[in-house]
């Protein structure tokens, strides 16, 4: 028997047979509200992108591995792939208070599972306020003919436990194994590494809503720019599977001497600006507040 059939997909727990049953299409469940807070000010935020700034750092993540960067709030910071195409594992918390961090899942509801310009990234609960407002994205929402899109939300970082219980090997150079030797001089530790934004990274979900990754569309010039709502520290970790052309974590030396893995691992960048005239620019910019739920969850006084 040839082609793919239902019992091809036996690991998925949702097949591919589906009927409308009469009903109208379904639209997004959250949808831009004139003034909302949900969304971004489109015209301040590409003001904010239009307006002129200055490289104040400029840091170099090497391949296969990571590094964690304190951003002010108020600053423009751009990843960047200055050598080509290399997949990027992004973690983002409130400088000051590391229990607020970046909510991947909330973040898929509000905007989609795939971000882009004026997107924001939000922080978990309690707390639920923008980490970050995305402001430029060279790669621009590109997606492929199998629906795959960039800049995902779908997936998480890969780690040593997955890699273990599937290779029954101990490596060490995943992305979350790179975050947490990043934010370590931070005081934080493996427990604070959080599921993913997988920048310059094209996923999406083939019929039998399987996660599918593609090979890293970035070339030297492209970055993805975001506006610092709050005073963060940010990690990214420059991923083992490189520009996912191959498959595999370079560690093995299969990896190594078959498909030279290894060659599709490239650097990554952060450049951190500041607005020449930030006063003006953001004069009708608010800081974020935490959501003011005055409610204690049903609880009782005594
Ligand atoms: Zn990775």
């Amino acid at each position: 028997m040839t082609g793919t059939t239902i019992d091809d997909a036996a690991s998925s727990s949702q097949t591919p047979i589906k009927t409308t049953y009469n009903l109208n299409k379904p639209r997004a469940a959250y949808y831009p509200h004139p003034g909302s807070k949900i969304y971004a000010n489109k015209s301040l935020y590409s003001k904010l992108a239009a307006s002129p700034k200055t490289l104040i750092e400029s840091h170099l993540c090497q391949p296969r591995s990571g590094i964690a960067v304190k951003i002010p709030a108020k600053s423009i910071f751009r990843l960047t792939t200055p050598q080509g195409p290399q997949v990027c594992d992004l973690n983002i918390w409130n400088l000051h208070n590391p229990r607020e961090r970046f909510w991947a899942a909330r973040t898929r509801q509000l905007h989609s599972a795939h971000v882009s310009t004026f997107d924001r990234l939000w922080s978990n609960l309690p707390y639920l306020r923008p980490l970050v407002t995305i402001t430029a994205d060279t790669l621009s929402a590109r997606h492929d003919e199998w629906g795959g899109r960039v800049h995902d939300t779908l997936g998480t970082r890969c780690d040593p436990y997955v890699d273990k219980l599937i290779s029954g090997e101990d490596n060490d150079l995943h992305c979350h194994s790179n975050l947490t030797r990043a934010v370590l001089p931070y005081g934080l530790t493996e427990f604070d590494v959080h599921d993913v934004l997988n920048v310059f990274q094209v996923t999406g979900l083939n019929e039998y809503d399987q996660y599918f990754m593609e090979a890293c569309p970035a070339s030297k010039d492209d970055y993805f720019e975001l506006f610092a709502e709050q005073d963060l520290l940010v990690a990214i970790s420059a991923c083992p599977g490189g520009d996912l052309s191959q498959w595999g974590w370079g560690e093995d030396s299969d990896d190594l001497q078959g498909s030279k893995m290894v060659d599709c691992c490239r650097p990554l960048g952060i450049e951190v600006y500041k607005l020449n005239d930030e006063d003006e620019v953001l004069k009708d910019w608010i800081a974020p507040e935490v959501v003011n739920y005055r409610g204690n969850h049903g609880l009782k006084g005594p």
